[in-house]
């Protein structure tokens, strides 16, 4: 067992309305067992868990730098 065994990553982008189209891109969220009000993606960007559309599939345009960097975290499969 590791430290992120009981995390959950998570595919999600900005709600709609929230930003414009360009800024919503699909970013992985790796989410703690009792996440707080805010929360980061892998590339670094802290979001509101509010203002986050949950994804359960792939859609629009992926966050380059959370898919460079899903390769090297211990919680992403
Ligand atoms: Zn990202």
């Amino acid at each position: 067992m590791t430290a992120f065994d009981q995390y959950v990553t998570v595919l999600g982008r900005l709600r709609p309305g929230s930003a414009g189209q360009a800024r919503r891109v699909g970013h992985l969220f790796v989410v703690p067992p009792r996440p707080g009000p805010w929360i980061s993606a892998l590339c670094g960007l802290t979001l509101r868990c509010a203002d986050i559309e949950v994804l359960d599939r792939p859609s629009g345009m992926p966050c380059e730098q959370c898919l460079l960097r899903a390769g090297e975290h211990p919680s992403v499969e």
